[in-house]
């Protein structure tokens, strides 16, 4: 068995790496586990614009490259393509599986974060990866001049949106709803911009194909049940998220949709198992938010082993 860690953080996130900051600088012994490289969800938007401290935006990428660099600078060791496949309770600590390793740790930080939401229509399996995608930076220099759809109401779906008219000719922003849900300024430029054609209330049958490419989508108004079907390229879903809890639904609480239950401070409801983030139970799920939860719980869970004496 490895050493005994003083705080594990399992996912390397926005909530993750703050957790990171806070836990080194606590000088408690952190190690961040991730399942690829840190930067978590936040590397797959195009830009961020509503994280202070950068008037003019940032790369998703280059953000969670920053949080990365300080969580290092501050003391966090990380083990980057290191899954943690389960988390056990053994006495007065807990035991993390990755791969071969049982790595033994007096507090866990869950901050696993989410995955995109799927449709489950007809057509999606057929053409992930050929048409159809979740993340428009990656794939969306594949449709320059072409025209796409954007699936989604929010924030995610407005602003890759808004990103994919600067590749493609046309894009079709389609939602379930009459109204969109994103911030309002993100709507405005949504609703104004010329190379943006709305579709509201409509629910989305299925994703058509041609040549074992995407070649349209097929909707249905909620309005008159009328249908029609709109040729694209490319169809990109940003319809809300999954919490990433399996590893813990049996150590602590969870709600109904499988985010995790946790108190102002990040502790769930297994003493020493805090969470923090996307996958943790709060409507803004933004990268500013996780930071916070991140650093709450990085500060209790310190508090937490300094008042139950570290050697302990
Ligand atoms: C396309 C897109 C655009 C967005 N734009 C914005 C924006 O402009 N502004 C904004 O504030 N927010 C934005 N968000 C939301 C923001 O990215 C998330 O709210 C934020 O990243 C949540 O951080 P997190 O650390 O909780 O989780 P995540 O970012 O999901 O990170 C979780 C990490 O945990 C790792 N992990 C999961 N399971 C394991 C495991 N078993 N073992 C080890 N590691 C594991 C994952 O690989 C991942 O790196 C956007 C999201 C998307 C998808």
């Amino acid at each position: 068995m490895a050493e005994l860690i003083d705080i594990a953080i399992v996912g390397g996130g926005p909530a993750g790496l703050t957790a990171a900051i806070y836990g080194a600088r606590a000088k408690m012994n952190t190690a961040v586990f991730e399942t690829a490289f840190p930067g978590g969800q936040i590397v797959s938007a195009s830009w961020v614009e509503n994280y202070p401290g950068f008037p003019d935006g940032v790369s998703g990428a280059d953000l969670g490259d920053l949080f990365a660099k300080q969580a290092e600078n501050a003391g966090a060791v990380f083990h980057n393509l290191s899954p943690v496949e389960a988390i056990r309770r053994e006495g007065d600590h807990f035991v993390l599986t990755v791969g071969k390793d049982e790595v033994p740790s007096r507090v866990v930080i869950l901050a696993t974060g989410a995955i995109p939401k799927k449709l489950g229509i007809p057509g999606e399996a057929d053409f992930t990866g050929r048409g159809v995608s979740w993340c428009a930076t990656c794939d969306g220099p594949l449709y320059r001049g072409k025209t796409v759809a954007v699936i989604g109401g929010g924030d995610s779906a407005t602003q890759e949106a808004l990103y994919l008219t600067k590749i493609a000719d046309q894009v079709h922003l389609i939602h379930r709803r009459e109204e969109l849900r994103a911030t309002q300024c993100l709507q405005d430029e949504c609703f104004f911009h010329p190379q943006i054609e709305m579709h509201l209330n409509y629910n989305i049958l299925e994703i058509t194909g041609e040549n074992g490419k995407v070649a349209g989508v097929r909707l249905r108004s909620k309005a008159d049940d009328t249908e029609k079907l709109i040729p694209v390229d490319g169809v990109f879903e940003f319809v809300g998220v999954d919490a990433k809890s399996e590893l813990v639904k049996d150590l602590c609480d969870l709600d109904a949709a499988g985010f995790v239950k946790v108190d102002l401070n990040g502790a769930t409801s297994c003493p020493g198992l805090y969470a923090a983030g996307d996958v943790t139970i709060y409507e803004l799920k933004q990268v500013v938010t996780a930071c916070a939860r991140g650093a709450f719980a990085a500060f209790h869970a310190a508090h937490w082993l300094e008042t139950r004496g570290r050697g302990a």
